[in-house]
């Protein structure tokens, strides 16, 4: 390897993996770091290694592609430098800043490839700080890491497709699932079949979960509203709207999501160029079809670069590597080329599967209009949608990142990574403006809390932590 050369990738899931193997296919060590404890990502997540379920009941339907890429890192370790439980909360130009078990260090790089993945993307309900109240994401976590469910009667609610993978999995798991109440429509996904018949074998898995939930008795509703919990200080039912009126349904927990969003903080930070998607009502970093970004040196993959999925992110993890081996000359461009092209036209038919996930779990277009001034969107700092909006109509301000100077949204623990999505969609409703003229909140080290010591002792020069 080049001496000069110091490749590292974030994050050890789907995309980071695949991105590894193939730079040690080609000589090189990267170096790869994830703040997990163990490898695996978000769908690939493993419980603490005394931990004795298999991967089938970890796993299920995805068991065979877990396994490999599981153990494909297990073969990578002797060939790369791994930090794992390592989070990465800065980073500028040849450097990121980690923080691992309570001390900072510093990770320079030539090269990044960036596979930072997704979270939730949460759209608030009346009620959704209520004990009891878990994101899907959440919801998924307890039951792969730790092997338990947020609760003995399980609602879902929200839409998108894990929403019902996650249900199957709890029922699978032996909990009640109460109901699963989808803000989408059956036309909705109707309208999407042929765009979703470009990925017959993952359309096929999704149909089999609805079917199975509903041969299993579980109640399935489409076109809901959320209208909130029912409960004092607890969850004790969910109540909802359709167009036969309004419902209840008893439950001790509920577990919610709206889709996914990008994590693009670290891109962002560095510098790196956005654009709106309209498909997925996001900012994201913009990049090539071979995965560089706009900042030279730095390569984006896997969901953290738009939502694509599980086996798109093993593709573009491998594009991403293909890309940085063809610039630093460590192999012929030509004798890549095969390889690329072959990756690009399966993301290509991904892409038009993707669109049609979009189309059949739309985002609930009257959502921000229907928020009530005394919903919470951002839990850290109590902002509601009122505030949001009074702070509007006093200022006139029409851009995100001073909403959020004026009310503290987005300033918490989360950073907006968990209220930002709310946030720009009431601004946009309440200021007249199309969703991307609001702008996106900036991304600010560190992108997660960290010791406000940390951030003293180790960098004087960097931005002052928020929290
Ligand atoms: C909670 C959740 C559950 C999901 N469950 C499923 C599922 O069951 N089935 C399915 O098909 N899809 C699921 N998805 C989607 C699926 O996880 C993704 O499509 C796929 O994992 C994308 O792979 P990736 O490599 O891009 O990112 P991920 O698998 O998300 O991996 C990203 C990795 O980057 C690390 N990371 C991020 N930021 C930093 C940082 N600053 N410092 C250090 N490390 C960092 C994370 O710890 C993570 O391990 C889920 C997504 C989420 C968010």
């Amino acid at each position: 390897m080049r001496p000069d050369l110091q490749p590292v990738i974030v994050g050890a899931g789907p995309a980071g993996i695949r991105a590894a193997e193939t730079l040690v296919r080609h000589g090189l060590k990267p170096v790869v770091i994830d703040e997990a404890p163990r490898w695996g990502g978000q769908i690939y997540r493993q419980p603490p290694a005394q931990f004795q379920r298999t991967r089938q009941t970890l796993y299920g339907l995805d068991a065979k592609a877990a396994a490999a890429v599981l153990d494909t890192m297990t073969t990578l370790l002797p060939h790369i430098r791994y930090r794992n439980d390592t989070l990465v909360w800065n980073a500028e130009g040849g450097q990121l800043d980690l923080l691992h078990q309570g001390q900072t260090s510093t990770q320079p790089y030539s090269h990044l490839i960036l596979c930072t993945g997704a979270t939730d993307r949460v759209l608030p309900f009346p009620g959704w700080t209520t004990p009891g109240v878990f994101t899907l994401g959440g919801a998924q976590v307890a039951l792969k890491y730790q092997g338990c469910a947020i609760g003995s009667r399980v609602v879902f609610v929200g839409t998108g497709p894990l929403l019902y993978l996650i249900a199957y999995q709890y029922a699978k798991a032996g909990a009640k699932v109460g109901a699963v109440l989808d803000t989408a429509t059956l036309r909705d996904q109707i309208a999407a079949l042929p765009d979703l018949l470009a990925a017959p074998g993952l359309l096929a898995r999704g149909m089999y979960y609805v079917t199975w939930l509903r041969a299993h008795g579980v109640p399935l509703h489409g076109g809901i509203q959320a209208l909130g919990t029912v409960g004092d200080g607890r969850v004790d039912a969910m109540r909802w709207r359709d167009s036969l009126g309004e419902h209840e349904v008893a439950c001790d927990a509920i577990g919610f999501g709206h889709a996914l969003r990008s994590e693009t903080q670290l891109a962002d930070i560095l510098g790196c160029r956005f654009e709106f998607n309209v498909q997925q009502r996001a900012w994201l970093p913009v990049h090539d079809d071979s995965g560089r970004a706009s900042v030279p040196g730095v390569y984006l993959a896997g969901d953290g670069a738009g939502i694509m999925g599980a086996q798109a992110a093993e593709w573009a993890g491998e594009r991403a590597a293909l890309a940085l081996l063809a610039d630093t000359g460590q192999a012929s461009a030509p004798a890549l080329r095969t390889r690329a092209n072959k990756l690009e036209r399966a993301l290509g038919r991904t892409q038009r599967f993707r669109g049609g996930l979009e189309r059949a779990f739309p985002f609930p277009p009257t959502w921000a209009k229907q928020a009530s001034d005394s919903l919470v969107v951002c839990r850290c700092e109590g902002v509601t949608a009122g505030d949001l909006r009074a702070s509007v109509a006093a200022t006139g301000t029409t851009d995100i990142n001073r909403l959020k100077a004026l009310t503290r949204v987005g300033m918490g623990r989360c950073q907006g990574r968990m209220c930002g999505v709310a946030a720009c969609e009431i601004l946009a409703q309440c200021s007249g403006q199309p969703l991307q003229a609001v702008g996106r909140l900036r991304g600010q080290a560190p992108v997660k809390p960290i010791p406000f010591a940390m951030t003293c002792a180790t960098s004087p020069s960097k931005p002052e932590a928020s929290t």
